[in-house]
């Protein structure tokens, strides 16, 4: 009898560790998907701002417009193309920021790891800033960024200036 016990209170154990084990799994592929979200975002932000300077003497957005810019003629047959300004790890609706010290410059006579698009919680249409406007690390202690190279990683690999 006592036997019995000792088994079904192993098994009673077992099964609660399967199922512990089994969401920790679940909430870290929900998480690795979420970090995908936005750096998938930010990866058709670069190549719409990448479309934009091709039509435009290879010269970036303005600040003061980027967002606009883009989105008139750079996102279509995208579904949802509003949502490519949020992160998922963000609670503003708009969660990206332009470098403002690239505004209007030429892509081609950028370093390619000056940072162009940052995550920031700045939060308004067309936000723009610096270093100071970025918001606190989203992704895994740090934050994504586009480059001049049109690329999307962290931003401690990036330049500001
Ligand atoms: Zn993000």
């Amino acid at each position: 009898m006592a036997r019995k016990i000792l088994l079904l209170r192993i098994g009673v154990f077992l099964a609660g560790l399967f199922v512990v084990c089994s969401l920790l799994e679940i909430y870290d592929i929900w998480e690795q998907s979420q970090v995908y979200v936005c750096r998938n975002h930010l990866m058709k932000l670069a190549h719409a701002v990448l479309l934009y300077t091709a039509d435009n003497d290879g010269r970036l957005p303005l600040k003061e417009s980027w967002q606009t810019q883009i989105s008139a003629n750079y996102l279509q047959g995208i579904k949802n193309p509003q949502e490519l300004f949020h992160c998922n790890y963000s609670d503003k609706e708009f969660s990206y920021a332009f470098n403002a010290s690239v505004s209007g410059a030429k892509l081609s006579e950028l370093d390619e790891n000056r940072i162009i698009l940052f995550e920031s919680d700045l939060g308004t249409e067309n936000a723009y800033g610096s270093e100071k406007d970025e918001s606190k690390p989203r992704h895994f202690g740090d934050n994504y960024a586009m480059s001049a190279k049109t690329e999307v990683v962290f931003d401690h690999f990036l330049k500001w200036r």
